[in-house]
């Protein structure tokens, strides 16, 4: 009924509190709708198997059955925005490192470390000179 989720969510869920908490918490209704699923059906069934009522017992059967479906769906794809907004995150900050590294090379480049200032002006008083 409930497939097993992705590896990527499995190993999401295991390092995300986040996550895991959404998903303990929906397993937790479940477990408490599947019980109650459990006597209701069963209590149906027995009164189907007496009053010949099995249409509505199924049909009740098949919402439940149903609402299970959806709620691991509803377990599914908050994981899965998760998964994708950590990736978009990851992404961005390897973005803004990689901006910042650039500004940082450029920045040495462009410029003599200012331990190294008065050596560079020992070393090119013309250069200096001009600048100011
Ligand atoms: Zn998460």
């Amino acid at each position: 009924m409930i497939e097993p989720p992705a590896p990527e969510q499995a190993d999401h869920v295991r390092a995300c509190a986040q996550c895991a908490e959404a998903v303990a918490r929906t397993e937790r209704v479940l477990a408490e709708f599947g019980g109650a699923y459990r006597d209701w059906g069963s209590r149906q069934m027995r009164l189907a198997h007496a009053n010949a009522k099995a249409p509505r017992a199924l049909l009740w059967l098949r919402s439940a059955l149903a609402a299970t479906a959806l709620a691991a769906v509803a377990i599914g794809i908050p994981v899965s925005r998760h998964i994708q907004q950590e990736h978009q995150r990851a992404a961005q900050i390897a973005i803004e490192d990689d901006a910042l590294l650039t500004q940082i090379q450029a920045d040495v480049s462009r410029s003599v470390p200012v331990s190294m200032k008065p050596l560079a002006e020992l070393t090119a008083p013309s250069i200096h000179g001009s600048a100011e």
